[in-house]
């Protein structure tokens, strides 16, 4: 198996894996518990804590382990919304994952305001659009840091010190950042940031909500006085510990990820973009994420697209993985003017440090075949486009 699939989860590291084991047989203790069996566990949970707050160059104190990067995000627009109930208004994007996007729906539907700032064709956002949409009953910016799907970046420093001057809270969904960009929330300026541990070789089922010092903060989830009363429900021990281990490893894979997984994505989109006519990019090509390419495939539906690659052992999306399965062509695509045509012919490829030369090759060496397949075996050329057969390829 070919695995072009790393924005979706990635594979748990067998060092995160043994971190975790200890901790599901030997000393499955409560660390809530009084006598020392239980309570011993909460060296390990410091520990950890320690790990992804130097991950993110935080204290560890601001550290709010979640069950996964949805949760994170929710529980950031709730805590802004709930603290500040004379403000009733959120701003985001329209690029947003789902886990932003869907809440902020239901929020609508419970009578707030949300705004969805557009992004211009190549996925950028404006950061006058920010200033300009912030209302003196905005509660909370939330803007993700890198898009998911197209690996595009936002410029969250700007933004955060345009919310910090207006006095609204600022949360970055930086769920696709870690072990790609260095994380420093102090130089980012964030009141609130969301990460997940499968993004970066950690279990499922897990993540942390970053939340800046003396920021007033209402839990999401409330129960026992877990995580300093900010998060109820008994701490998930082995995933914790995992989670500690894979953020050492993503600060350890920084500069793998910059140069070498950089380079093969950047082989794989050229190799496709000179070897298969029709084929282009959907976003800018900086700032990126350094290991993921977006590509449309003109005249094809994607589905048919991962539907033979996988036939050829190889692992790829159109994009984001919740929505795959579902006939909707993707919300990022549409909102950066592509036609639900073009959407719909587009497939992404996000690497990670276990891909190898050989496997970009091979992918090289196949999707042309593919994509021609797809095509009826005709030769394909700009005359299919001009003849109609690919006119959603104008957006
Ligand atoms: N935000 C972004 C940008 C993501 O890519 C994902 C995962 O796909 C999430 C949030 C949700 O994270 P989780 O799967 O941990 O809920």
């Amino acid at each position: 198996m070919r695995y072009f699939d790393h924005n979706a989860t990635t594979r748990v590291a067998s060092e995160v894996l043994e971190a975790m084991l200890p901790y599901f047989q030997g000393q499955w203790g409560n660390p809530s518990s009084a006598y020392s069996f239980g309570h011993q566990l909460t060296q390990a949970l410091d520990e950890a804590r320690a790990s992804v707050a130097a991950l993110i160059q935080a204290e560890p104190r601001e550290i709010v382990f979640t069950s996964c990067g949805t949760e994170s995000n929710n529980a950031a627009i709730h805590s802004a919304l709930a603290t500040q109930p004379d403000k009733r208004h959120v701003l985001t994007t329209a690029v947003e994952h789902s886990a932003t996007i869907k809440f902020c729906n239901f929020l609508q539907k419970r009578g707030y305001n949300v705004t969805f700032l557009p992004v211009s064709s190549d996925g950028a956002l404006e950061v006058g659009r920010i200033e300009e949409s912030i209302r003196p009953d905005t509660a909370m910016v939330s803007v993700m840091w890198a898009n998911n799907e197209t690996g595009v970046l936002f410029p969250i420093t700007e933004i955060a010190a345009i919310c910090r001057q207006r006095g609204v809270l600022f949360h970055t969904d930086a769920v696709q950042t870690p072990g790609k960009l260095e994380i420093d929330v102090a130089a980012l300026g964030v009141d609130f940031l969301s990460l997940s541990a499968h993004k970066l070789q950690g279990p499922k089922g897990i993540g942390l909500l970053y939340v800046r010092r003396r920021v007033k903060f209402q839990p999401y989830i409330m129960g026992g006085g877990q995580e300093r009363g900010r998060r109820g429900g008994t701490e998930n021990v082995p995933y914790i510990a995992g989670f500690g281990r894979a953020a050492r490893l993503a600060g350890a894979n920084l500069i793998e990820e910059n140069t070498r997984v950089r380079r093969l994505r950047d082989k794989l989109e050229r190799g496709i973009l000179d070897k298969i006519p029709g084929a282009s990019r959907n976003g800018a090509s900086e700032p990126r994420l350094p290991n993921t390419t977006n590509l449309a495939f003109e005249g094809v539906e994607a589905e048919g697209i991962l539907m033979l690659l996988d036939q050829a052992g190889i692992c790829a999306s159109s994009g984001s993985a919740c929505t795959t399965g579902s006939l909707d062509a993707s919300h990022v695509l549409t909102a950066m003017g592509c036609s639900a045509a073009r959407a719909r012919s587009s497939a992404r490829f996000s690497l990670g440090i276990d891909n190898t030369e050989a496997e970009v090759d091979y992918l090289l060496e196949r999707l042309p075949g593919i994509i021609a397949r797809l095509r009826g075996n005709r030769e394909w050329t700009r005359m299919d486009a001009k003849e109609g057969k690919g006119s959603f390829f104008n957006r």
